[in-house]
């Protein structure tokens, strides 16, 4: 009784003739469906557990219950469930956004708002290390879903953050022209060869793991990135250059964006 899934591939032969190939993918698709059903089902119920026990460490350290010799190990094991809950949350969100692509929200989503929250989170990330910059022209607003848009735009950040150095300049644009509006992140980090670009969005790919993880990476956010994108008709282009510096941009499709004009007198029309 299950919908059939059918995968057609047309090819033209000059003016009359075609070949169709119609191929049965309902069997990989209900596959496709298993896996990411089991990895949220994993992903949720992890997560409980790990509460308890990051709970637990927190308050053993500073207590009397614990003796000082416990100190290092227990900050050491509270630091890896926060990554482990990081990472269950990260997959969790990533199984979510990959079950439709339509987006979870039809609100306008205040672009202004939105880079000042993304940039604030960012300062407190950097611990003040970086020079965090916010240039929004005009006032826009995207048609979306207000937390998958916030996931995007904080995860192009961080990472801006995570591979530049300390002091370097991070600066966030948004811009809008005929074809939408567009918002880029600016860093003067550790840059991007151009061989890994192409496959910068699948799961868990990592251009230098170690440092990845170091700096709190969980190897998702570029992939939760491009499906927040893929359900609000966006597009990701990256531009870098190893040991200069990258340049994330999102494009939003002017039928998401929602521009209003401010007259002279700095007032919203
Ligand atoms: P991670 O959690 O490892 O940062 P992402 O999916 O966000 O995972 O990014 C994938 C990889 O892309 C990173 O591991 C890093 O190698 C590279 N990367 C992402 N953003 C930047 C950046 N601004 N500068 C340099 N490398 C980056």
């Amino acid at each position: 009784n299950e919908a059939l899934r059918l995968q057609l591939e047309v090819t033209r032969y000059g003016q009359d003739e075609a070949l169709v190939i119609v191929r049965d993918i309902t069997r990989l698709h209900n596959l496709e469906q298993m896996r990411r059903d089991f990895v949220a089902n994993v992903s949720h119920e992890l997560r409980t557990p790990l509460t308890v026990i990051a709970g637990y460490l927190e308050t053993l350290q500073g207590s009397d219950m614990a003796p000082p010799a416990w100190q290092r190990p227990l900050a050491q094991m509270e630091e890896q469930a926060v990554r482990m809950t990081t990472l269950v949350n990260d997959l969790l969100l990533l199984a979510r956004l990959e079950t439709s692509e339509r987006s979870g929200g039809d609100i306008p989503v205040d672009v202004n708002e939105l880079m000042e929250r993304v940039a604030r989170e960012a300062r407190s990330f950097s611990g003040g290390r970086h020079q965090i910059e916010v240039q929004c022209e005009g006032h826009s607003s995207i048609r979306g879903d207000a937390s998958e848009l916030h996931s995007a735009f904080a995860n192009l950040v961080l990472n801006a953050v995570k591979y530049s150095p300390a002091d370097g300049e991070i600066r966030l644009r948004w811009w809008q022209d005929s074809r939408g509006g567009h918002f880029s992140v600016e860093d003067q980090g550790i840059g991007i060869d151009p061989i890994h670009i192409p496959r910068l969005t699948e799961r868990f790919y990592r251009v230098d793991p170690g440092r990845s993880r170091d700096s709190g990476g969980t190897g998702l956010g570029l992939a939760i990135v491009k499906h927040v994108l893929l359900r609000h008709s966006g597009e990701m282009s990256v531009k870098s250059i190893p040991a200069q510096g990258s340049t994330f941009i999102l494009h939003f499709p002017a039928s998401k964006v929602d521009t209003k004009i401010e007259n002279n007198y700095g007032e919203v029309a």
